[in-house]
């Protein structure tokens, strides 16, 4: 566990030193990580827009389930190109959005992806980041609190991939139980608990029953990353609903099976889409592009949420 520590630090000290340069490949944090480095005792302060009196207590443990999809951000691209390698979206440009998905579930809670940090919504114009203009409207952590669920409250914590747009808030939940393909290093960004409680981690490949009853299934999707993965959630009312992480950045990624510049692997990244696909077709799911902007639009928008 040291020497995969060890290479994470390494590894994220060569991405800051990239953070100017225009190869998405390293997906660097932006350049106000909300997790201190691993080692480190960097002290955290709250977001701007927090007011520490206003915690509300904990909502009790959902009676069914329930998908709240939160605004975690947007990305301003000023060239697609880097998300097609074949260079068909050379020249175009287009604000991404970003989702997090909060599942809560009567056996406890689960936290998809933690989007852009909270850093970033101290700064109405934005930052400047790895070739993006990215913007945050909330932090995470107030809309989760909005909605009654402080961050340590929740019990599991997944993250479709290690880059910075979806794991910019992961202390927020330093206490949750992380659930995670071996192949991603995901949890080496892990920041010690907060209470001081050890690291609690389920790992997984192929696919993860997260509560054991097949409504929410975290499924392998390698090929943007080694241990990159999707969420299934099959909602009572709504229905499957199927969370693409980056495995489709936008509709014409899917519709043409565009795969990006810097996917760790192209050939893998295309028997995910395969993959994928058939579990659509199988389950019937509505498929969400994590950062598609339209598909965001689409969610009921909290406190409303999917059930
Ligand atoms: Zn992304």
């Amino acid at each position: 566990m040291n020497r995969v520590v060890a290479i994470l630090v390494v590894s994220l000290l060569g991405c800051s030193a990239e953070a100017g340069s225009k190869q998405l490949g390293s997906e660097p944090a932006p350049s106000s990580p909300a997790a201190p480095a691993p080692g480190t005792d960097a002290p955290t302060k709250p977001p701007a827009d927090t007011d520490p009196t206003s915690v509300p207590s904990p909502s009790p443990p959902a009676t069914q389930l329930q998908a709240y999809v939160f605004d975690c951000g947007a990305l301003d691209t000023p060239d697609l190109d880097r998300f097609a390698d074949d260079g068909s979206l050379a020249g175009t440009s287009d604000v991404l959005g970003n989702m997090c998905v909060l599942v809560r579930h009567p056996e406890g809670d689960l936290l998809w992806d933690a989007g852009l940090p909270d850093s970033v919504a101290q700064h109405p114009e934005g930052e400047a980041w790895a070739g993006f203009q990215i913007t945050l409207k909330a932090s995470l952590r107030n809309q989760l609190e909005s909605i009654g669920v402080p961050p340590t409250s929740i019990e599991f914590f997944s993250a479709s991939h290690s880059h910075g747009d979806h794991i910019g808030n992961v202390d927020l939940v330093s206490t949750a139980t992380w659930i995670v393909d071996p192949n991603e290093e995901t949890q080496s960004f892990r920041p010690a608990p907060a209470d001081g409680s050890e690291k609690k981690t389920i790992e997984f490949s192929g696919k993860h029953d997260v509560f054991g009853d097949g409504t929410v299934v975290i499924v392998s999707t390698p090929g943007h990353t080694p241990g990159h993965a999707s969420l299934l959630v099959d909602l009572p009312n709504a229905g499957p609903h199927l969370f693409t992480g980056d495995l489709y950045i936008l509709p014409v990624s899917r519709e043409r099976r565009l795969v990006p510049r810097n996917n760790t692997s192209h050939e893998q990244t295309l028997l995910s889409m395969d993959a994928f696909e058939k579990l659509a077709d199988e389950t019937g799911a509505r498929v969400v592009i994590q950062h598609n902007p339209e598909d965001l639009a689409a969610m009921p928008q909290p406190p409303a949420f999917l059930d």
